[in-house]
């Protein structure tokens, strides 16, 4: 038999190997910016057309290339950044793979310029798909520009595959504000389509902040700082009170390196712990320094994950220094010598006279239940004269002084007619009442039990889920048409890793791409409507758990989809329903707590109920 086995052409190879530097014209972005930053460049351009499938250019001042590195620059694994092994475990730089460039020029219309700050001459060169078009000597400035043009042209698939202007500008941008934010001392330009996105001049880490989130940020930060002999840390959390609905500002720098850490997130946010509101997510923008040889640098090119030696010592360490930080901005003023005065005040208040103590004003005629009453009777006029009425977005004038209940609320919705103008009635079932949609009676030989009814449920759904996915063979149900769910590459990776866990428990996954998984089966405790609810909670609550060894997926799952599917404070049970929830947590295996740890009821003995008529 003849031999078969060849070696890849270069500009196959670089193609192959460009397929894991870039996977969208933000890649490109972040390696052309660490680029720059590690030529020393002082101020940074970023030129972009058409989200950067057309152009991506970025200019600096560093320290730029003879005309030999500018050819060599484009060759694989050319870098000046190691040398030998040992530089591994004592880096400075972003890149050291010398990949960046090769793999660009192997997918896209390349145009370099360089100059170096003795030279008169500097170098351009053209590289199309890996081959070189031209090279000549011009006279440009200091520093280098690489322009990216046409990204993906000679793989259709790749280009295809790239999502609408708006989601790729948004990843840019994310890209950017991470090197901007780590780099306050850079000052940064961004155009797209030849408009200004952001202009960021040199400053301290406070007023970049403030540059790129906005002028009411700067009243939001608390300073954090630390040092000890494994870690310091520096930078800025924000109030509990402006936490977050969505995560968004969260950011951690490590030795300048923007990285993505569930662990670390979660001993920030348990600095957090009882000044939050439920599901609110607190920002920050953290700056870790730790001895470059106390973590892992051999982390792959587009991988923003980190490992650390002493991965507990610092999750202490942090945790207690945000606590600590949070604690005193309340009592003590914050100095901070290196930010500028003039953001201090919000500026509204800034010539304000001192501040006089607001009078307390008492209606002493308010009188809650006949508001009440006025409200049903008008309600039930209302109803009966039109049937079923449309929804009216006036329903405030007719609420009357019900508005002021709700005008602390940021998130207020529109509650639902139906919710805010029946009375409530204690559905009475024989031997179950339900209370305010929230609460079960339930009448027993000693007294009366009353019932959390979400809670309850999430203890019954709990036990349920655990059963089926440890002791038997979950059951699953067919999808008729497999349902495609996108999710960030981050989040696939994910649900990948606990994929033989999440079939247990019945799903059943037809395929993963980049982008999406497609569901075929699912659990046949949910619905199809459910899915992409219950993976994005599962997600979240993986990503909030600290890994340990206990950690044990089955768990949080079960908790997961408990949360998810439990019934919810203000939903309306019939006899049957209130029956069947009392009998299943009563059969359940530790009934009185929620899986979350919560009391699920609590019992009346007679004894005590007498008490409170007997005082
Ligand atoms: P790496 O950054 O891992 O070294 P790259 O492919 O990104 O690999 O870059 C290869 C080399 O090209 C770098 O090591 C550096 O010497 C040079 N280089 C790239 N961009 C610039 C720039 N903006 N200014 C000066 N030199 C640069
Ligand atoms: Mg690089």
């Amino acid at each position: 038999m003849s031999d078969i086995i060849q070696l890849l052409p270069d500009h196959v190879a670089n193609q192959i190997a460009a397929g894991e530097v870039v996977q969208r014209p933000a890649s490109v972005v972040k390696e052309l910016l660490e680029n720059s930053i590690d030529a020393g460049a002082t101020s940074i351009t970023l030129l972009l057309k058409d989200a950067g499938k057309t152009l991506i250019q970025v200019i600096d001042d560093g320290k730029g290339m003879s005309a030999t590195d500018a050819r060599l620059c484009f060759e694989r694994h050319a870098t000046s950044k190691i040398r030998k092994a040992q530089d591994l475990f004592n880096l400075n730089t972003k890149g050291f793979r010398g990949e960046a460039l090769a793999s660009i020029a192997a997918i896209a219309h390349v145009e370099l310029k360089t100059k170096q700050e003795n030279d008169d001459l500097g170098t351009a060169i053209k590289i199309e798909g890996s081959t070189v078009v031209s090279q000549e000597v011009i006279s440009t400035a200091k520093g280098t520009s690489i322009a990216v043009k046409n990204l993906f042209y000679n793989i259709p698939a790749r280009r295809n595959f790239l999502k609408s202007d708006t989601i790729e500008t948004r990843h840019i941008i994310d890209e950017f504000q991470r090197v901007a934010l780590a780099h306050p001392s850079i000052s940064f330009l961004l155009h797209h389509n030849g408009n200004e996105v952001y202009h960021l001049k040199e400053s301290n880490l406070r007023k970049r902040i403030v540059a790129i989130f906005g002028g009411k940020m700067n009243e939001k930060l608390v300073p954090i700082e630390e040092q000890t002999d494994i870690l310091t840390i520096s930078g800025f959390a924000a109030k509990p009170e402006f936490a977050k609905k969505k995560r968004g500002e969260q950011f951690f720098f490590v030795n300048d390196r923007f990285i993505k850490s569930s662990y670390l997130n979660h001993a920030v946010a348990n600095a957090f712990e009882g000044l939050l509101e439920h599901n609110a997510h607190p920002s920050y923008f953290l700056y870790l320094s730790v001895p470059p040889g106390s973590i892992d640098i051999n982390i792959h090119p587009t991988k923003t994950e980190i490992k650390f030696d002493n991965e507990k010592a610092l999750y202490a360490i942090l945790r207690a220094t945000v606590k600590h930080s949070l604690g005193q901005y309340n009592v003590a003023p914050v100095l901070d010598f290196n930010r500028d005065a003039t953001l201090d005040t919000p500026y509204d208040f800034k010539d304000k006279k001192p501040v006089t103590t607001p009078k307390i004003i008492v209606d002493p005629t308010f009188n809650p239940f006949k508001e009440e009453a006025k409200i049903s009777q008008q309600s039930v006029g209302a109803s009966s004269s039109s049937g079923a009425r449309p929804f009216q977005p006036s329903y405030k004038k007719e609420v009357g002084s019900w508005e002021s209940l709700y005008t602390n609320t940021d998130t207020f919705e529109a509650p639902q007619q139906e919710q805010l103008f029946t009375t409530e009635q204690e559905t009475e079932t024989g031997k179950t009442f339900q209370i305010q949609k929230k609460y079960i009676l339930s009448s027993i030989k000693s007294g009366a039990v009353l019932i959390h009814q979400s809670l309850a449920h999430q203890r019954v759904l709990y036990e349920e889920f655990l059963h089926n996915i440890t002791v038997q063979e979950a059951s699953s149900q067919q999808l008729l048409f497999p349902v495609n769910i996108s999710l960030s590459s981050s989040d696939i990776e994910m649900i990948y890793s606990i994929k033989s866990d999440l079939e247990s428990a019945g799903f059943v996954f037809n395929e993963f791409t980049k982008e999406s998984v497609v569901i075929g089966g699912i659990p046949t405790s949910i619905t199809e409507s459910q899915i992409t609810l219950i993976l994005e909670q599962l997600l979240d609550d993986i990503k909030m758990e600290v890994p340990d060894a206990s950690f044990s997926h089955f768990d949080v799952m079960a908790k997961s989809f408990a949360k998810s599917l439990a019934i919810k404070t203000g939903t309306i049970l019939n006899a049957k329903e209130q029956e069947n929830l009392v009998n299943d947590l009563f059969s359940c295996k530790e009934p009185s707590i929620s899986p979350f740890g919560k009391a699920t009821f609590k019992t009346l003995s007679l004894a005590e109920i007498d008490t409170i008529f007997n005082k």
